[in-house]
């Protein structure tokens, strides 16, 4: 699992939690959050008391890494478009996976 990665000159961590009230309640399908002023991303692992399955924690990996280049990129408009982050970032989690 990514633990770590850079986004020019600044390392973002990431950070598995168990997902709090306090996130689910403000949206329903957010898997996970990316805290850019602070260099990391929070992303669940257990969502309802059941494991999430790797592929889904690391596809939220990176649909929050997704979000963090486009903050750095001053792309903030891009980024607030959840329909674009997710298929942008699903699209190119594919690619990175079957790569050869
Ligand atoms: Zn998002």
């Amino acid at each position: 699992m990514i633990k770590s990665f850079q986004i020019g000159a600044k390392t973002y961590t990431v950070e598995l939690e168990k997902n709090e009230q306090r996130y689910k309640d403000k949206k329903d399908d957010l898997l996970g959050r990316a805290m850019s002023p602070l260099g990391k991303i929070v992303v669940w692992n257990e969502w309802d008391g059941g494991k999430m399955p790797n592929d889904q924690i690391e596809q939220t990996i990176f649909h929050e890494m997704v979000h963090t280049i486009l903050n750095e990129m001053n792309r903030f408009n891009l980024s607030e478009d959840e329909e674009f982050v997710q298929t942008f970032s699903l699209l190119l989690h594919q690619a990175i996976r079957t790569a050869k």
